[in-house]
């Protein structure tokens, strides 16, 4: 275990915060030894992959990270029409899916370019492009942090919903998800109906793309898209799609008829929360310092160390020398901005800590 360790290079917002504690997990026998030693009840410890959706909100974090990096990819069973694949929780997500279209295999290729490790993509069921792990999430190992015990989660038992899963909710801290394990399929649809999949296939003059085809299509737009966080610190969307009552979107959309949406199955209406923030703005609650380009939208505000991206207003930025607590307060104000013009309260997606 070591102490005083920068977490700049773990964390995609680029924040350059010091974990008093910061252990780095390579097996599990590391893991376990850990457990054994008692540092994780003698401290508050933080389970930290990628750090792709995490702000550290202080400059010190006092307590433990436990950095997982544990490798390997294994077939664990295949016929002639599905897989079942194991990647342990350190490999690298992006890279994973990667391997998965290289080898042929259907499921993950909407959700490439996600940066981050394969342990974490359980823990919010990330998605995107109409997809989410969960749509060829098998099964997880993982470790209780108390005991050393071992546990398989079912898709069931992970609880999973819209970002959320019993690994970010009802168990949060409690587990490290040692391995995950994915149902692949050697033949199957692909998804292109969503975002601009399409559009992007038709300019490059793409009729019937092939997985690998798609794959590349979703990392190029992508790229398009977000920020690189190597060279702009980001954690992605900072927030998570509201979900409302009909009542209350019919009334919105009296007003806004333009305002997206996407039906939910229970009845009420998800709006994007890159939307209500674009069309809010520092202007409609407090003033506060910074500039943004349009005057009256948050996309594309800035200060000196944080801002709102100009290609994508769900992404709060970090353009270097700021602090943690700079991107809690624009998130604050971004948040009062868009409660006091549409009635409707966003939340963080990303994992303050
Ligand atoms: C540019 C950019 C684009 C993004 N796009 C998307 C997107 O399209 N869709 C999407 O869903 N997300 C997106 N994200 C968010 C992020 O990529 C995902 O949440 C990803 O899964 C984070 O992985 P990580 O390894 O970096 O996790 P970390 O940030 O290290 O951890 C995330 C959370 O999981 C916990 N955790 C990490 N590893 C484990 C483990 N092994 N066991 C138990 N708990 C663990 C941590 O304690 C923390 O609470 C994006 C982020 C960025 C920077």
């Amino acid at each position: 275990m070591k102490t005083n360790v920068s977490l700049r290079p773990y964390n995609s917002f680029g924040f350059d915060a010091t974990a008093q504690y910061f252990a780095e997990i390579n097996t599990l026998e590391d893991l376990q030894s850990l457990i054994k030693s008692g540092a994780i009840k003698k401290h508050k410890t933080l389970i930290l992959s990628g750090g792709n959706n995490v702000l550290f909100q202080n400059e010190i974090f006092e307590g433990l990270v436990v950095y997982i990096n544990t490798k390997g990819i294994e077939i664990v069973r295949e016929d002639e029409n599905e897989v079942i694949v194991r990647a342990q929780a350190g490999e690298d997500w992006p890279e994973f899916v990667k391997y998965c279209v290289g080898q042929g295999w259907y499921g993950l290729e909407n959700l490439a370019h996600i940066p981050g490790k394969v342990g974490a993509a359980p823990v919010q069921n990330i998605g995107a492009y109409g997809m989410e792990l969960k749509d060829s999430f098998l099964q997880c190992e993982a470790i209780n942090l108390t005991t050393g015990g071992t546990i398989i989660f079912t898709k069931e038992a992970c609880c999973f919903g819209y970002r959320e899963s019993i690994f970010k909710g009802e168990l949060k801290g409690q587990y490290v998800i040692t391995s995950v394990d994915f149902l692949l399929k050697k033949k199957a649809p692909l998804h292109l109906e969503y975002g601009n999949i399409k559009a992007y296939l038709d300019q490059n003059g793409i009729d019937k793309p092939t997985l690998l085809q798609l794959h590349d299509a979703i990392c190029a737009i992508r790229d398009a898209k977000l920020p690189d966080v190597k060279q702009i610190g980001s954690a992605g969307s900072f927030f998570k799609n509201p979900v409302i009552e009909r009542e209350q979107f019919e009334a919105l959309q009296k007003e806004y008829p333009d305002m997206p949406h996407y039906e939910e199955p229970d009845g009420r209406v998800k709006v994007p929360a890159g939307w209500l923030i674009e069309h809010s703005g520092p202007s409609t609650h407090s003033t506060g310092s910074g500039t943004t380009s349009s005057g009256t939208s948050w996309k594309g505000w800035r200060d000196e160390h944080v801002g709102v991206y100009d290609k994508q207003a769900l992404v709060l930025v970090h353009y270097g020398g700021g602090k943690g607590q700079d991107i809690v307060e624009l998130s604050h104000r971004i948040q009062d901005s868009v409660e006091e013009k549409f009635g409707i309260r966003i939340n963080p997606e990303v994992n303050m800590v």
